[in-house]
């Protein structure tokens, strides 16, 4: 009987930001406990998965030539957990990614790739699976893969893993400026121990007045509270980030930050059309590698034309 062979899925997958991130005191479990606001960005990655005799990953666009390919790769771990979940050992899956996300750039392009490929596998594989099933194995997989999933603006707590919806009437234009090269994000997290050994640095506060300023759609009120407890050790590590953060509103952004660990900015700005402006002029400035434009919120993985996904 000849064996029929499932088309191939396509899902895109939106890359996030920070709006605010709170990091507390380092707990017993090595994990620092927090409190964010994701926002999910109209940057995006593509990731297909089909059915094929030759298993494994293949990366391009950002990070193609660097991300690693083997099991190493995020997606390969999405692949073999939600293989694991139904009962199908050794996958026959070949992943493809398309990443527009930077990688190690602190806007959780690992782990949108990985949430895509559980959307992805679940439509390919027909499984019965709800969001929320999949969001449980996300969150084994890391705790920035449930957002990826769901999308739009949530709060995070715990490791980042608990989400709340945020509401957020009207969509936020912001520009992003991508650097040479990634941070890592525990040494970033390291270096925000030792910061705070050394001394004090500043808390952001609490996330109520973001939330507050989201409902009410108003640019010009988000941007004075954009924080990242975050920032200042990506700042100490990539020293240069000042002045990036500085051209960008000097390019005429309300308000930049570092999103999440870094090293990549994220510019708010007062609409599309002032985007556009601030990429151009932010581009021209040479404080970065590359310049993207983008909107918030987007939803979370969704399959490419064709079936609806869980
Ligand atoms: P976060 O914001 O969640 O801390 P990030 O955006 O800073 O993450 P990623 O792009 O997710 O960082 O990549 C972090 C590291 O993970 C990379 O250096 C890379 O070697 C590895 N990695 C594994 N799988 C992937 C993937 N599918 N895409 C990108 N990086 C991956």
């Amino acid at each position: 009987m000849l064996a029929v062979v499932p088309p191939p899925v396509t899902v895109r997958v939106p890359s996030k930001i920070n709006l605010h991130l709170a990091v507390g005191d380092l707990r017993d479990d090595g994990y620092h406990e927090l409190a964010t606001v994701f926002h999910a960005l109209s940057l995006t990655d593509e990731v297909t998965v089909a059915t094929s005799d030759d298993p494994g990953v293949e990366v391009y666009g950002e990070g193609e030539g660097v991300v690693p390919t083997g099991a190493n790769n995020l997606a390969w771990r999405a692949v073999q957990a939600l293989a694991a979940h139904v009962g199908r050992p050794e996958p026959k899956i070949r992943v493809a990614l398309r990443k527009g996300i930077p990688v190690a750039g602190g806007m959780a392009g690992g782990s949108a790739d990985a949430a895509a490929t559980l959307v992805g596998l679940a439509a390919l594989w027909r499984l019965e699976i709800g969001r929320d099933e999949l969001a449980g194995i996300a969150a084994k997989l890391g705790s920035d893969v449930p957002f990826a999933l769901y999308g739009g603006t949530a709060l995070g707590t715990g490791r980042g893993e608990r989400l709340v919806q945020v509401l957020s009437r009207h969509p936020f234009h912001w520009v992003l400026a991508l650097d040479q090269k990634g941070l890592s994000t525990p040494s970033v997290f390291r270096e925000l121990d030792r910061l705070r050994e050394a001394g004090d640095p500043p808390r952001i506060g609490s996330h109520t007045p973001v939330v507050e300023a989201l409902a009410s759609g108003d640019p010009r009120q988000l941007a004075l509270l954009l924080g990242n407890d975050l920032q200042a050790a990506a700042v100490s590590l990539r020293p240069g980030l000042r002045r990036t953060l500085r051209a960008g509103v000097d390019a005429g952004a309300l308000a930049g930050t570092v999103s999440g660990s870094g090293p990549t900015c994220a510019f708010l700005c007062d609409g599309a059309q002032s985007a556009v402006e601030v990429a151009a002029s932010l581009a021209g400035a040479g404080v970065c590698r590359t310049v993207r434009v983008a909107h918030g919120p987007v939803p979370g993985a969704r399959v490419v034309g064709g079936e609806e996904s869980p």
